[in-house]
């Protein structure tokens, strides 16, 4: 042992006292590394131990037999590695740092679980003092912290997410019940597209989309409105074009995922994240909301826009169905459930409104009123459903020869009236013409082969802005009607000015 040794690198500390011999001071130094925490191995240029303090065995957890003055550091390593302090590859690492004469460090994991800091530092005369530092303790609380710190983070992060959720949760809420207000204030269809329109491109900025609803034969949907830049209505969507329809629930398609996209995208369309929703009122698919999001939107966004629209979807839906079932309401009260024609309060009522009309200065109008012939004696030859199916015919005839503007109705059993606005009498007269002879041409077939024909007699009225009722009109006209069959049937008569 020298005078003098390195215990903290280019720092000599002095074992010579004046007051002390060699021995006495060996036996402080001694002394003084076994009363220290840290265990302290001092290994010679040649990797022999030297020195160590009694403290190291505690450290390292040690049997005294595996270590001694004279012990070799390569012997020493084995051992730690056996015991699993470190692997190989460190192995290999401290080792070649032993050769490089600088100071370093690293941590070793006793088979118990405790860390020690391990600080290798080189002597002036060569070889190393190495301690170690049982820093269990130290280590645990710095990553008790760093969790802890970590789960306020996440805490934090969560309650953020939340706030942020809830606010848009609540901004939906407040959208759909806007939505609401507006769709159950709709008097028909067309002013229920308009808002969905426009509340969609609102509500869901950057996106395209189309609503369809099924036609009344239900084996196609017909558009009903669109929106956005990249929308585009499909003639004619069949159900089995749609994967929505098709399985009956929302379909999302995503470009980049495993997904087939709808037929009934209309070709040359950008094809990117779309949304298929069945529009369901009443357990009953009504339609179908076809929703493109916008090019830029997040994954994350695309769920919840889907989520949002799937919402409005909802409420679109009873919306379409209260305005339906509405309309029929209506349509049952104004129309004749066997023809379809308009029944005889609507008629009446169309009459009052023209004639208010003609009397403010309008043009007038014409009015026809007619009767099946002898169809009392058809009904007792071929049956009433046969006289039906000829009713509903002759409703068909009304339809396709009278003007588009003309009021059609049934007004009682086999009696029916047309109102043809801005009609004088003249034309009135040549339109109950046209309609009687296509009524004589109309063949009805049945089951049991062709009906024979059916006529009619018709009386002809026009007002032209005087003071004459409706109902006196429409008496006028029944008394034409009457003079008409008086002179045989299957013709056409004029009220005469001289009956007014
Ligand atoms: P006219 O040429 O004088 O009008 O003779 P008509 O037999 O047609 O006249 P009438 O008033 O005696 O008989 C009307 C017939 O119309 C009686 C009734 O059976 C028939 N009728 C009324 N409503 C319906 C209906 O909804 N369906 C069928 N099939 N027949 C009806
Ligand atoms: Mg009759
Ligand atoms: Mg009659």
């Amino acid at each position: 042992m020298t005078k003098s040794e390195t215990i903290k690198e280019g720092a000599p500390v002095s074992w010579q006292d004046t007051s002390l011999g060699e021995t006495d001071q060996v036996q402080l130094a001694t002394q003084i590394m076994n009363i220290m925490e840290q265990g302290i191995i001092l290994w010679s240029a040649d990797g022999v131990c030297q020195l160590h303090n009694s403290r190291v065995f505690d450290v390292l957890e040690l049997d005294p037999s595996a270590l001694g003055i004279g012990t070799s550091r390569a012997d020493f390593l084995a051992a730690a590695l056996a015991r699993g302090e470190f692997d190989a590859a460190q192995l290999a690492e401290h080792k070649r740092r032993f050769n490089t004469h600088v100071a370093f460090q690293f941590d070793r994991i006793l088979p118990s679980g405790n860390i020690v800091a391990t600080y290798a530092r080189p002597m002036r005369e060569g070889g190393y003092v190495v301690t170690f530092t049982d820093v269990t303790k130290a280590r645990k609380s710095i990553s008790e912290l760093a969790s802890a710190k970590q789960a306020a983070e996440e805490a934090q992060a969560k309650a953020h997410t939340i706030l942020i959720e809830e606010r848009s949760r609540r901004a939906e809420a407040r959208a759909l019940t806007d939505l609401d207000e507006w769709l159950q204030s709709c008097k028909s269809l067309d002013e229920l597209f308009k808002i969905v329109a426009k509340f969609m491109a609102f509500l869901l900025p950057g996106s395209s989309g189309e609503l369809y609803l099924y036609s009344n034969s239900r084996d196609v949907l017909d558009g009903a409105c669109d929106w956005g830049k990249n929308s585009g209505l499909s003639d004619n969507v069949t159900p089995d074009s749609c994967w929505s329809l098709r399985r009956g629930r929302a379909y999302e398609f995503n470009p980049d995922a495993l997904c087939f996209p709808c037929d009934h995208i209309a070709a040359g369309r950008e094809m990117g994240d779309y949304v298929c929703i069945p529009v369901i009122a009443h357990g009953d698919t009504v339609g179908l909301l076809h929703i493109h999001f916008a090019a830029k939107s997040s994954r994350a966004d695309i769920k919840s826009l889907g989520r949002f629209a799937t919402r409005s979807a909802e409420h679109i839906s009873m919306a379409i169905a209260n305005v339906k079932l509405r309309d029929e309401l209506h349509s049952q009260s104004i129309r004749d459930p066997l023809t379809g024609l308009y029944n005889r309060r609507y008629f009446m009522e169309a009459m009052r409104r023209e004639t208010a009309a003609a009397v403010r200065g309008g043009k007038g109008y014409g009015l026809i009123s007619f009767d099946a012939d002898k169809f009392k004696t058809f009904n007792d030859n071929h049956g009433h459903e046969a006289g039906d199916m000829v009713l509903r015919e002759l409703a068909d005839r009304m339809r396709t020869e009278m003007p588009d503007n003309a009021v059609c109705a049934r007004v009682g059993g086999e009696e029916f009236a047309v109102l043809l606005p801005k009609s004088d009498l003249g034309e009135s007269m040549k339109q109950a013409e046209k309609l009687r002879k296509a009524v004589e041409a109309m063949e009805v077939r049945t089951t049991f082969g062709l009906l024979p024909r059916v006529t009619i007699s018709s009386g002809v009225v026009s007002h032209m802005g005087d003071s004459t009722s409706p109902s006196a009109l429409l008496k006028l006209a029944d008394e034409a009607l009457y003079v008409a069959k008086s002179g045989g049937r299957n013709r056409v008569e004029a009220s005469k000015p001289a009956t007014r």
